[in-house]
């Protein structure tokens, strides 16, 4: 928390953002506050399920009924009747209208104590936002207020067998009926929630093309389908004809319901249109956006878990002797936190959870600024960093987190590897964040292929330039310019490498950029999390030197003064973070710029047959 607090308040603005008009009402003290609460309610409610959910009690089907696991039922309920489902949401609808930025916060709490359990309210507050923007005022009285309450649930029905990344493939279909609703028909797979009994009942949203609409995306509309019809008076009727066929075996988040959906396998599922027809793809874009940050958050939230799992335990597993002592017998041996390789782990692991930590909570910070900007420059600026991170946070953060949780299990050894401790299941529940919401290499695609050109280039220009701001303060600072100058080189062979892909571009040349985009992207990462670190460091330098002003003391007892001094510990860790990613990160991106450049077509070029080892 003590990061999160300084990612909120000290690096991004938070307290300047709650003295906005539409914020007023959250001072730091009622932020500091929530967040409090936040915490208590993660480890007190909601860690207990974690192992729980995961080995003794996963989600179930049984005799054609789903089950979510019996140990998420109270603190479902808690979460709910707490308001935190509904934190977010206008006070119209029964929210509180707290700032995204400090809600990510308190959802970053609740992931890392089980991502599995938060993946029921978290598909509901998506699917009640989708419906309070786009529906009709009686969908909304109708729908949108029970699922925010959390009475009702919600989903996201977009893959069917086989309509996976291409959703401009999917087959569903809607037929529309004499008094204005639809008759809806097909199959949708992987459904996450799409069945328990956590409520009553279940609204899913679900993409289907009507009857006679064009192929691909542009045909596609997008329609409530509640589990039960309700009668006049919106009290449960009769069961709508959605059917669950099964719910997966799945290799992690085993407490979450993934579920295959039968509707209309008896010609009577009723379904109502949700905004336009045709306008599905971009109806469910705004629930999408919105779940790829939660998703680059469930790779922040598992990776930070897995490494504090981590640190506290290279400093009480005891084994081997110093590398000093590797010739003395006598010597004793030491905890492991004292072998320079698992030094360099943690403070690999430690850089990226700090730097995916301040990326997201940007982002977060620019949709609230989004929504206060008092001029369209502004608001326009805000959007042009939101569009172009958002592929980012989700990739990024994502394949990062499969490394973090990966060493984070070598840190432990072999205990790492067994159920004793949490360390697999956090590799094991963070993987699927790779693949939904749309794969990492779609999120490439995205960031190559759109986000780039995007707005004729002035959001990649944007964010270029800010970084570059950045650098040039950082500079001035004697500690921080050397790793400074490892930022600029990067930005200026990123730079040059985007002019390239422009170039491809115009020249309809697309095997390297798309063979590329996931190098690309992650090179895009490492940039922004080199700038967030480095950022974060000038902040430390400057607390640091007011810290050991007060303390009478100076640089050369800055390591005594980190073992009696838990602020002058963080700053120095801060400070470490951003000088180790640096020098160990930052340099390898001209040399992949260079591979790319390099436009070598050798996996498309070579036949099929030569793939076989
Ligand atoms: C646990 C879980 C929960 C899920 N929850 C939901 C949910 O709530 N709602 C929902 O609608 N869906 C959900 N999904 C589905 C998920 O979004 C899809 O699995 C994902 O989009 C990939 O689709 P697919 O599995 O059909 O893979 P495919 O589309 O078959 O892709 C297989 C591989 O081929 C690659 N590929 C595909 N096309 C291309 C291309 N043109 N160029 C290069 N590579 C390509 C992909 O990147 C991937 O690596 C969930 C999936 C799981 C496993």
């Amino acid at each position: 928390m003590r990061d999160q607090k300084f990612a909120l308040y000290e690096q991004h603005g938070l307290e300047t953002l709650l003295a906005s008009d539409r914020y007023k009402e959250f001072s730091r003290e009622v932020a500091d506050m929530i967040l409090a609460e936040a915490e208590k309610f993660a480890v007190e409610e909601i860690l207990p399920t974690y192992e729980a959910g995961d080995k003794h009690d996963p989600a179930v089907f049984r005799d054609g009924k789903t089950y979510a696991p019996k140990c998420f039922h109270t603190p479902y309920r808690k979460y709910c009747e707490a308001g935190w489902l509904s934190s977010v949401a206008p006070p119209e609808m029964g929210g509180q209208g707290v700032p995204i930025s400090l809600y990510i916060a308190c959802s970053e709490l609740f992931g890392a104590a089980n991502y599995a359990f938060v993946m029921y309210p978290g598909l509901t507050l998506g699917a009640a936002a989708m419906i309070a923007t786009y529906g009709a005022p009686e969908q909304i009285d109708k729908y949108a207020l029970r699922m925010f309450s959390g009475e009702w649930s919600g989903t996201m029905c977009l893959t069917e067998p086989g309509a996976g990344t291409d959703v401009g493939n999917i087959r569903t279909s809607a037929r529309r009926l004499p008094d204005g609703t639809y008759s809806i028909t097909g199959t949708k797979c992987f459904i996450s929630a799409g069945d328990h009994d956590l409520t009553e009942q279940i609204i899913h949203p679900v993409l289907a093309r009507i009857e006679g609409d064009p192929q691909g995306t542009k045909g596609i509309s997008i329609f409530i389908v509640p589990k039960y019809r309700l009668n006049a008076d919106g009290s449960l009727g009769e069961p709508n004809d959605v059917v669950t066929g099964n719910i997966e075996h799945k290799m992690g988040i085993k407490g979450s319901a993934t579920a295959t959906l039968n509707f209309g396998e008896n010609g009577n599922c009723i379904g109502e249109l949700l905004g336009q027809e045709r306008e599905g793809i971009k109806v469910m874009f705004l629930m999408m956006n919105e779940a790829r940050l939660g998703t680059g958050m469930q790779g922040l939230e598992l990776a930070s878990a897995s490494y504090e799992h981590a640190l506290q335990y290279a400093k009480e597993r005891i084994q081997s002797r110093r590398i000093e002592d590797w010739s003395n017998q006598a010597a004793p041996p030491v905890a492991i936190i004292n072998h320079p390789d698992i030094r360099r782990s943690l403070l690999w692991m430690k850089a990226h959870v700090e730097g995916m930590r301040s990326m997201n909570y940007f982002i977060a910070g620019c949709i609230d600024r989004e929504r206060i900007a008092a001029t369209e420059e502004e608001r326009e600026r805000m959007a042009g960093f939101i569009e172009i991170l958002t592929p980012i946070s989700k990739a990024y953060c994502s394949d990062r987190a499969v490394e973090i949780c990966t060493l984070g299990i070598d840190i432990f050894g072999g205990y790492g590897y067994c159920s004793e401790y949490p360390m697999e299941q956090y590799l094991r529940d963070v993987k699927i964040a790779t693949i939904y919401e749309g794969t990492n290499y779609i999120q490439a695609l995205d960031l190559v292929g759109r986000k780039l050109g995007q707005n004729k280039g002035r959001n990649l220009m944007g964010l270029f330039g800010e970084i570059s701001g950045a650098i040039a303060k950082l500079k001035l600072r004697d500690e921080l310019s050397p790793a400074a100058a490892h930022l600029e080189e990067a930005l200026t062979a990123t730079g040059n490498l985007t002019m390239r892909f422009a170039q491809w571009g115009k020249s309809m040349d697309y095997v390297i950029p798309v063979l590329n985009a996931r190098l690309f992207l992650m090179i895009m990462g490492d940039i922004v999390i080199g700038w967030k670190l480095l950022e974060a460091a000038g902040i430390a330098r400057e607390r640091l030197d007011d810290l050991y002003t007060e303390a009478g003391a100076d640089e050369a007892k800055a390591a005594a003064l980190a073992r009696d001094n838990a602020d002058i510990a963080f700053y120095q860790g801060k400070i470490a973070s951003a000088k180790y990613f640096a020098a160990n990160v930052l340099p390898t991106v001209g040399a992949r710029c260079k591979c790319i450049e390099l436009a070598d077509k050798t996996p498309v070029e070579m036949a099929e047959e030569s793939f076989s080892a």
